[in-house]
């Protein structure tokens, strides 16, 4: 009893009477800019209706707050904060957890803001124990600064909840925001911080082996050609789907039975257990359309299902639907589209 009501701290409408503001963890990727869910990252920020901070860790730091600045002076973003630390490069979350604590529990900030991807989810439930806070995972909607809408019993429900404490520290889904676009360009303050920390910690980054691919990377795809069991081995998999795939300029999913099977790699499984999905387009081959693989693609635009069963659940949350075989609706297909 008396522990939880030390650690309980109601304080209903804190943000009305604090300087309210947003700070926001964005995320560069080697020599590229700013990642893609950053910029969802900044588009549920700017739905929260403060004053934005940015924070960039990492090597990329500087050159990408000046490209920030430049491009998205439309968010009145406030400040943008630049630890250019090369320690911090791979976004460790024992190296970066204590570095956002210090910024959360010194500034002003009402809310905090970063994606539910993998540097979301090893980073932001450290940095709320640090805090002794409760953070809110992965949101997909906001109705108001305090409360939040997010999934739960793998995405067969949708929970709305209600934080009333003075930090609100959220992560969201960055497929169920749109991302922010560029506008006019006007200068705000670079902030560049030293990182202090001295002292070793027990992890460290040996390396990172990418997966070679010459497609779109699959969260963020406008198009997704995914193939299920149906798709019978990893030779047809890759024959059917990669030439489809390629003229629309998609990228490849898989349901777990595809993955399970060997016919691609398991970083391709969309569902539950894998990736999360919201694209413009998502074309499910062979796929019977399993609550967890529903999980991770229902909420695409256009669900376009092919399946030889009439009677196949997919065809249910198909906005178009395909009845026959893959292996000739897919040819077909690949050959009549330009
Ligand atoms: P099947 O269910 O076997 O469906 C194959 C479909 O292809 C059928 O509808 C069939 O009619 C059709 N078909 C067959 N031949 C042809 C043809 N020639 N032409 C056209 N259609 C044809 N699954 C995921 O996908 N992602 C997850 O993240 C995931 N997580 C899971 C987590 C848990 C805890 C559990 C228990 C399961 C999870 N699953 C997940 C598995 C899920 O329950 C299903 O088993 C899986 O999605 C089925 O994959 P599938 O649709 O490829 O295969």
């Amino acid at each position: 009893g008396r522990n939880l009501l030390r650690t309980t701290r109601v304080r209903p409408f804190a943000s009305l009477w604090r300087n309210a503001s947003t700070l926001t963890f964005l995320e560069t990727s080697q020599g590229k800019g700013l990642t893609p869910s950053s910029l969802s990252v900044l588009s549920a920020a700017k739905q929260l209706k403060n004053p934005i901070v940015a924070i960039l860790l990492g090597p990329d730091a500087k050159e990408s707050s000046s490209t920030l600045l430049e491009k998205f002076e439309c968010l009145g973003l406030e400040k943008v904060i630049v630890v250019g630390d090369k320690r911090l490069e791979h976004y460790l979350p024992e190296l970066v957890s204590p570095l956002l604590k210090d910024l959360l529990s010194k500034g002003d900030y009402s809310h905090f803001v970063m994606a539910s991807n993998y540097v979301g989810k090893s980073i932001l439930p450290r940095v709320a124990a640090l805090l002794d806070n409760q953070p809110v995972c992965d949101v997909v909607a906001i109705k108001d600064p305090k409360t939040f809408v997010r999934p739960i019993y793998a995405g067969n429900a949708l929970s709305v909840v209600k934080c009333s404490q003075d930090k609100t520290l959220i992560s969201i889904r960055a497929s169920a925001f749109e991302p922010v676009t560029a506008g006019s360009s006007k200068t705000a303050k670079i902030e560049e911080l030293n990182y202090e920390r001295t002292e070793e910690v027990d992890i460290r980054w040996e390396g990172c082996k990418m997966v070679d691919s010459d497609m779109p990377d699959l969260t963020s795809a406008k198009i997704v050609v995914a193939g299920g069991r149906a798709l019978k081995d990893k030779e047809t998999f890759d024959s059917l789907l990669v030439p489809l795939a390629k003229k629309l300029h998609g990228a490849i999913g898989a349901t777990r039975a595809a993955v399970d099977n060997g016919f691609c790699n398991n970083s391709l499984q969309v569902g539950q257990t894998g990736k999360i999905v919201a694209p413009d387009l998502y074309i499910a081959a062979g796929i019977s359309g399993a609550v967890q693989h529903l999980a991770g693609m229902k909420d695409s635009k256009i669900v376009v299902a092919i399946n030889n069963d009439p009677d196949a659940p997919i065809f249910k949350n198909a906005d178009l639907g395909i009845e026959g075989d893959v292996f000739e609706i897919l040819p077909e297909l690949t050959k009549k589209l330009p």
